[in-house]
């Protein structure tokens, strides 16, 4: 059971830019609930969910040390309209950010332990097609805050705990996801596709 996932906002200058937000000069956390994880590829949502976006992010599990143990992917499904009448408000996020279903996981790789060891690699990109369209197309190379620094920030500041996720960020390309809408997301290290993940809303 996953307690907490550590999520970062406007992480990659280009969509900081495509949602008129400043580029931070710290990282920016919210939280999601532990519980509202899901996996299997059909995304159950409330019925009050109207403006459902997809984030596609790349998740780094917490190990027994609390150093990174697990890669994978992961969608930050948010409520953009909810979320953009919180933010002119002034409030928290959580309505728009935590509801049941609203964090769908891919399957999480080991970064050590097996003979092509992930530790060394040194660039994490992912890609998502919608549709068989590419939406999302982005690499840890333009993240403001590399995965590293953002597990310090996390330590120094939060009650982490091993088996957390922590959520990077999401390259640009955001958009709505319609009923019927099918979604492919690939993680590649170096280059090298390392795992796939589709998703569908009924
Ligand atoms: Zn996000």
């Amino acid at each position: 059971m996953i307690q907490n996932i550590w999520c970062i906002g406007r992480n990659y200058a280009d969509h900081a830019k495509e949602l008129g937000n400043a580029v931070p000069s710290e990282p920016l956390f919210f939280l999601k609930a532990g519980s509202a994880i899901t996996q299997g590829e059909t995304l159950a949502l409330p019925e009050w969910i109207k403006d459902l976006h997809y984030e596609l992010e790349i998740a780094f599990q917490f190990g027994n040390d609390r150093r990174f143990s697990h890669i994978g992917l992961a969608l930050d499904l948010t409520e953009r309209t909810l979320q953009s009448q919180l933010k002119a408000k002034g409030q928290p996020w959580t309505l728009a950010k935590s509801f049941q279903g609203s964090c769908p996981v891919s399957a999480l790789l080991p970064l050590s332990g097996s003979p092509d060891s992930l530790n060394g690699s040194s660039e994490w990109a992912l890609q998502l097609k919608v549709n068989g369209e590419l939406r999302q197309d982005g690499k840890s190379s333009q993240m403001l805050f590399s995965p590293e620094i953002l597990r310090e920030f996390a330590l120094r500041h939060f009650p982490v705990v091993p088996g957390d996720l922590l959520l990077t960020g999401t390259p640009a390309g955001v958009g709505p996801l319609h009923p019927g809408d099918r979604l492919d997301g690939e993680l590649f290290s170096d280059g090298k596709s390392l795992l796939r993940i589709a998703w569908k809303r009924p």
